[in-house]
């Protein structure tokens, strides 16, 4: 497979479509290789909120289970006492479910700090781990390097006997941080560095986020995780690649542990996406920091933050489709997901008609104090849904002020003197005068319109080249708009200069607020949270935290093009 996966590529695949875990899923039914049914989990841990690359993820593993009639578990990995919060936990539960998942069961690894326990004594008694009472720098110098074997601790040797005592008044909380640690018995030569001996429990007298004060002894992550899944009977246990070195250790837990068909673990490609990070240590900074106003600002890559710009959860289901699982890491274009977000919206939303950036317009032969109600179709091709609405239409209007040129070239189909141009659900306009302030910025637009053109119709088929969207100035409502773009401005924003980080790639236009758009007065009685296609111009949702009746407050959530591909051709 090639490193970018195009934009704009297909429609989402079929539900029958199978990437190599499907396969190897299909196949552990059609041999009975684990004597039960698929069993898969999603275990994040609850140190932040969830990203899309764990939307990859759940995607996944609940996917599999919806498909091949198995279960997925949904388990905190929550065995480390200093980052983990209940908050956490809470918004994961939510975030998984908006998805659309629902877990068959819960569990949460710091549950099983007693099995786990119980398995760190019979592999001491079964001579295959040991205390050692090194420090960490003696550890990590010991265990040597890719090409040159490490070295035995001189605590290697103990007995049984011994290493149960020591492992005994670990957990009774007699020795400090860092005194001895519980490590695996098994090669300080070994290819794998990851089975040089590997720590399986380490002392911390922390207060932890559910089991409070009662441990200060914590599973490391190869220990706790594999044995985990094989506790609750886990078939497949996918991760991402960066875990590969890490499956020998999981085989070899499993198996001292004596559990008979274990889980077997299995990688697949973890997601990077252009323009955006995705680590939970990363996006705790910018929350810490200030850079956006939580977890769930609309311009972040968590699933919050996400649904609160708009974004629907089909959408980011329809992404997980398109990119599929792949066995080598590749970035995904940023494009690529703002296309699924479009094509989900397409033919889901009612079009409105909103002027971001508002111009007058005086129909100078229009009736004063007359307003004529339009109709207006809600949905461009009336498939699946239909409906009009009316809008008004007065004497004097707002419309884009890019859509006005002084000086237009010629290929200009929208305002400029002498162009006549079509009202969307009006009449054919034509600007006359153009008037100025003292500055010389114009602030008015003078025009004349067609009483034969009503609806757009031409009478005597003169053709139009352009339509413009506007709103009645009478009857319009003020209304913020907040254009969110991307938070990065650059596609890797960890590829910076020696010295700096990730934070300096942050994109400084990546909200504009405009606080004065005008939009047309049927959306004034939608509930908060209603989406629309403002036309010509992007999908928009109310703000679900701060639009009221009173004061509209809309969020973009994606442009209509890609306004960024333009950009690129022009530099
Ligand atoms: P982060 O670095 O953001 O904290 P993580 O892998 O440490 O990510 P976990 O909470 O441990 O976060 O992840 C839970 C699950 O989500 C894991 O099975 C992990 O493989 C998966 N996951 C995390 N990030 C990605 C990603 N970018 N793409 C695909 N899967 C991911
Ligand atoms: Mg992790």
């Amino acid at each position: 497979m090639t490193d970018i996966i195009p934009s704009e590529s297909s429609t989402p695949a079929p539900e029958s479509r199978r990437d190599f875990i499907r396969e190897l899923v299909a196949d552990d039914i059609a041999t009975g290789r684990f004597g039960r049914a698929p069993a898969t989990r999603f275990p994040p841990e609850p140190n932040g909120f969830l990203h899309m690359g764990h939307a990859k993820s759940i995607c996944l593993n609940f996917g599999i289970a919806r498909e091949f009639g198995g279960t997925c578990n949904l388990r905190f990995d929550d065995t480390n006492p200093a980052t983990e919060d209940v908050k956490y936990v809470e918004a994961i539960q939510r975030d998984v479910q908006w998805l659309g998942f629902q877990w068959d069961a819960l569990y949460y690894a710091s549950d099983y700090f007693e099995q786990l326990y119980d398995i760190a004594e019979l592999l001491v008694q079964r001579g295959k781990a040991y205390v050692d009472s090194q420090n960490e720098e003696q550890i990590r110098e010991g265990r040597g390097t890719v090409t040159s074997a490490g070295t035995n601790s001189p605590y290697r040797a103990r007995t049984v006997d011994e290493n149960l005592d020591l492992l005994r008044r670990m957990r009774a909380g007699e020795f400090p941080d860092g005194s001895h640690v519980l490590r695996a018995k098994i090669d300080m030569a070994h290819v794998n560095m990851i089975m040089r001996d590997p720590l399986l429990i380490r002392i911390r007298h922390a207060h932890h986020y559910r089991r409070g004060n009662d441990w200060c002894i914590y599973p490391l992550y190869d220990f706790a995780h594999g044995l985990s899944d094989a506790i609750e009977g886990i078939t497949r246990s996918l991760c991402t690649l960066e875990f590969k070195d890490s499956r020998e250790i999981y085989d070899w837990l499993v198996a001292e542990a004596g559990f008979e068909n274990p889980p077997r673990q299995m990688e697949f490609a973890r997601l990077e996406l252009d323009y955006t990070i995705l680590s939970k240590r990363k996006l705790l900074r910018l929350v810490n920091e200030g850079h956006v106003s939580g977890w769930d600002d609309p311009r972040m890559p968590t699933i919050a933050g996400l649904r609160r710009r708009g974004v629907r959860a089909e959408a980011i289901r329809a992404f997980a489709e398109v990119i599929g699982v792949a066995r080598k890491d590749a970035r995904v274009e940023i494009a690529t997901f703002e296309h699924a977000v479009r094509d989900d919206l397409n033919m889901e939303v009612p079009r409105v008609l909103c002027v971001l950036n508002p111009l007058k317009v005086v129909i100078t032969n229009y009736p004063e104090g007359q307003v004529e109600w339009m109709e207006a179709q809600n949905y461009p091709h009336d498939v699946p849904k239909t409906g009009t609405r009316t809008v008004p239409f007065s004497r004097e209007l707002w419309i884009d002020r890019d859509d006005f040129m002084e000086d237009p070239p010629k290929k200009f189909y929208r305002m400029s003197v002498g162009r006549e141009v079509r009202l969307r659900f009006g009449y054919f306009i034509t600007c006359t005068e153009i008037v100025k302030n003292d500055a010389g910025e114009v602030i008015e637009l003078r025009c004349t319109y067609d009483p034969e053109t009503r609806s757009g119709q031409s009478p005597d088929g003169r053709k139009v080249q352009g339509t413009i969207h506007w709103v009645s100035a009478g009857q319009a409502l003020d209304c913020e708009v907040r254009l969110y773009d991307r938070l990065f401005a650059q596609p890797d924003p960890d590829d910076v200069p020696e010295g700096q980080d990730f934070l300096s790639a942050l994109n400084p236009h990546s909200l504009v607020v405009v606080s004065n758009a005008k939009v047309e007065p049927s959306v004034g009685s939608d509930p908060v949270g209603t989406r629309y296609q403002f036309e010509r111009t992007g999908y928009f949702m109310s703000e679900p935290e701060s639009s009221t009746p009173e004061r509209l407050v809309f969020n973009r959530i994606v442009g209509l093009r890609d306004s960024w591909a333009k950009e690129l051709k022009k530099g």
